[in-house]
């Protein structure tokens, strides 16, 4: 990556100003309605939280509400089944980018239960499914909020129950996900665990500054804990760059250079390898379901700080 980072000071008065024009545009999308638990929260809200390479943290609007991190949670279960059984997890899912929806059952069948990559919903089953193998879904959770709460240095950090059972009564397109798995092989423990642990792992709730700091590790910041190896961390980037956006992977990689994971719960984890750890929040969703103030942001952020994976 090119140039020198913003000085802490110039960068939080961006952030002041984003936030601020974030604000007046008043162009919020729509929350998520398919999770109960997730309708109900007021989209006009933005948030956003960046840790410099320096250890410094700036912060702008609502970046100390707590949010439901969905689908960012997959980064970091990745991150954990990497560290238990190595490069052994892409015999059950594979690297490529879906072209499909996160939840496609089509992809699945055609592909014969091998998931396209881990960040759609039946490859974080996968995921979610070896964490499980040879302990209970109790431990295969603690697993994954110790590493976040390692990552992070915060033990503040938990899971919204209200949420994941929101989730367990509605989630019917995830149980014929792991289902279809099931009938192909790809599924080493009881339907039920993998469901419920997948869920409670979707809702982990953080604040934009819990989840930069929780970042760290991906970023490969200094000072963050050796808890993920250097070539680990480049690989989960990589397929948050191709990967992390759904639909709108390519189009993120293409405005904004940058690897990034986002979830239904309108949350961004964005990462400039080396030089900042980047937490976006705003609830409402644009069409593909991403943060729509959220990936307007990550682009305004990418064009004030010159950074990008791409030089
Ligand atoms: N728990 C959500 C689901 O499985 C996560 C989706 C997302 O954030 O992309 O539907």
């Amino acid at each position: 990556m090119a140039g020198a980072n913003p000085t802490p000071e110039a960068l939080q008065a961006f952030l002041d100003r984003l936030s601020a024009e974030i604000h007046e545009r008043g162009d919020w999308g729509k929350v998520a309605d398919y999770i109960p638990e997730l309708a109900d929260v007021d989209p006009a809200q933005f948030g956003i939280a960046v840790l410099l390479a320096d250890g410094s943290m700036c912060s702008a609007g609502a970046a100390r509400v707590g949010f439901s991190v969905q689908s960012i949670s997959k980064v970091f279960s990745l991150a954990c089944v990497l560290g238990r059984i190595g490069e052994q997890i892409w015999q059950r899912v594979g690297r490529e980018p879906s072209g499909s929806r996160f939840d496609s059952i089509l992809l699945l069948e055609l592909e014969k239960g091998i998931p396209r990559n881990p960040f759609i919903n039946a490859g974080a089953l996968v995921v979610t499914d070896e964490l499980l193998t040879g302990r209970t879904p109790r431990d295969a959770l603690s697993e994954i909020i110790h590493f976040i709460r390692l990552a992070a240095d915060d033990d503040d950090i938990h899971i919204d129950r209200a949420v994941a059972m929101s989730e367990q009564d509605t989630g019917d397109r995830n149980r014929a996900l792991v289902n279809y798995l099931k009938s192909y092989g790809n599924l080493k423990n009881p339907v039920d665990y993998a469901l419920g642990t997948y869920f409670h792992q979707c809702a982990i709730e953080m604040s934009c500054i819990q989840l930069a700091r929780a970042g760290r590790v991906i970023a490969g910041l200094p000072g963050a804990p050796a808890i993920l190896s250097p070539t680990r961390a480049r690989r989960i980037n990589a397929l948050m760059l191709t990967c992390g956006h759904y639909d709108e992977s390519g189009d993120f990689a293409f405005r904004v250079g940058l690897p990034g994971k986002s979830g239904v719960g309108g949350g961004l984890l964005i990462v400039a390898p080396g030089r900042a750890s980047i937490a976006i929040w705003s609830p409402g969703l644009n069409d593909t379901g991403n943060s729509r103030a959220g990936t307007f942001a990550a682009r305004r952020l990418a064009e004030f700080t010159g950074w990008s994976v791409f030089g």
